[in-house]
């Protein structure tokens, strides 16, 4: 007496199978925009850690270092000049020469920080293209996307109505335990198969008077094992 509700169940559960898939599909393009979504907020982010890092390199301040420095130079390069003794002569010299080190040294620091800062920029540059070309590339995914979903959607909807049908042409107690196992195994399948004297969901041996009681479709049975519903072959070629 169970064995069409049992072949309305097989149908049932191959239009959810079918369903998995376009929900698949729809994952996938739903995908495609997260992860644009993603690479543009890690290019802010790398775009504004590369803003500290310029700031931290004090380019300017190091290029007034040394124009402060030049002009010390310049300073005591004209007391030199007006020095009136060997002694004050020396002096001058000794700090002349220390202060010509420091500029040779300042100079080499700035030059290495100016390279840091031109790499910095390109970067920050095609960080930039990215972002602002991403926008508009974007925007036509998610155009694209939103077709291909409401398709999608579209079908499933349409298997849904015939699930819900095929349910109501169950009988009413087939139709309620399916509806209350559903939970329990979801995502999985409520539903089990009696295959070669075993229950497909667990592999585990029935006994010979739940076998013949099922194929007859004279009772309901959950597997003892897993609490599968357990469908069996027969109801196929019902
Ligand atoms: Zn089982």
């Amino acid at each position: 007496m169970f064995l069409e509700s049992f072949r309305h169940l097989i149908e049932i559960e191959a239009l959810k199978r079918d369903n998995q898939v376009n929900q698949q599909r729809i994952n996938s393009e739903n995908k495609r925009i997260s992860d644009i979504e993603e690479r543009r907020k890690k290019s802010l982010a790398s775009i504004e850690e590369l803003k500290i890092e310029e700031k931290n390199l004090k380019v300017t301040e190091t290029l007034n270092q040394i124009e402060d420095k030049q002009i010390r130079l310049t300073k005591l390069e004209g007391q030199l000049a007006l020095s009136a003794t060997q002694k004050e002569q020396n002096a001058f010299e000794n700090q002349i020469s220390i202060l010509k080190d420091e500029i040779k040294d300042l100079e080499n620091h700035y030059f290495e920080k100016l390279d840091q800062s031109e790499r910095h920029l390109l970067e920050i540059d095609s960080l930039q293209t990215f972002y602002q070309g991403s926008d508009s590339t974007l925007k036509d995914i998610k155009a694209e996307v939103a077709a291909l979903v409401s398709k999608e959607e579209l079908i499933i909807q349409n298997r849904q109505v015939r699930i819900d049908a095929l349910l109501d042409m169950c009988q009413i107690s087939v139709k309620k335990l399916y509806l209350e196992l559903q939970p329990k195994f979801y995502p999985k399948s409520p539903i089990s198969y009696l295959l070669d004297k075993k229950c497909s969901g667990c592999h585990m041996l029935l006994d010979s008077q739940m076998r013949s009681s099922l194929e007859e479709g004279r009772s309901l049975e959950l597997c003892p094992t897993c609490s599968r519903l357990i469908i069996p072959e027969t109801a196929k070629i019902y």
